[in-house]
């Protein structure tokens, strides 16, 4: 066949390129917010890992021309796929690694699940919105994220059949840190969350479970995610 060179066709844009540039803005914001977060650099690990999620596939097409720009972007039912620098900070500080079993609450796109599984051992994932969840599983079965379990449900209960976890990521703020996924964190462990109903008010917090089973608390950044919300 001859080869098709249409002048009006243009050519795939270069996502690995643009991803690229992605990881230099999120890691001058990693510079530019240390006074806060006391991090000076994402660990190689996590770089490696924005550096490799393809995220437009886990966006509406008709926004995969900003897809690689560093903020939030709307992924319908009112939700949104977090900046690639909160990701990638969260990923940071959950200090997972691939022995790590992940509990992510607020699937959401997918996105920060497959960052978690570029890292960790197996990451299971609860979203309360079905089309959401559906959409995250078929997105994440779609690259080839073996690693990922996703689950329908409310978050709040976490998941018990698959207790204990090394590493709890929490993607939506709830008033307060539910009490059973503290109770299903490993000793050892760290929660990541963002607590506070007001958008104003919200901090990202980092919980501690050490090995005698004491939990210690850090905050770590203002921030501004979606609601925690529970089943009816
Ligand atoms: N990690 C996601 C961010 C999605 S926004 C991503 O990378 O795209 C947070 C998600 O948490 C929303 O999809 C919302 O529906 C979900 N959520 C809110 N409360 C929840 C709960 N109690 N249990 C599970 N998911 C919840």
């Amino acid at each position: 066949m001859l080869p098709c060179l249409h002048p009006g066709v243009e050519a795939q844009p270069d996502y690995v390129q643009q991803r690229r540039g992605m990881v230099a803005e999120v890691r001058a914001m990693v510079r530019d917010t240390s006074t806060y977060t006391k991090m000076q650099r994402l660990a190689a690990p996590v770089l490696v890992a924005i550096d490799s999620v393809p995220r437009h596939e886990f966006v509406p097409q008709r926004l995969w021309g900003v897809a690689y720009e560093n903020r939030p972007l709307p992924i319908g039912e009112g939700q949104t796929i977090s900046q690639p620098y909160v990701v990638a900070l969260m990923t940071d500080i959950a200090l997972v690694d691939a022995n790590s079993v992940v509990l992510e609450v607020g699937t959401g796109s997918g996105y920060q699940g497959a960052v978690l599984a570029e890292i960790a051992q197996h990451v299971y994932s609860i979203e309360i919105i079905e089309s959401l969840g559906r959409r995250a599983a078929s997105t994440l079965a779609r690259l080839d994220y073996e690693n990922v379990t996703v689950r329908i449900g409310d978050g709040y209960h976490g998941w018990p059949e698959k207790a204990p976890f090394d590493v709890i990521v929490v993607t939506a703020a709830p008033d307060q840190i539910p009490q059973p996924l503290i109770d299903q964190l490993k000793p050892g462990g760290r929660l990541v969350i963002p607590v506070g109903s007001q958008l104003g008010s919200q901090v990202l917090r980092v919980l501690n479970k050490d090995d005698q089973g004491r939990i210690s608390i850090q905050d770590v950044l203002p921030v501004g995610f979606v609601p925690f919300t529970r089943a009816r």
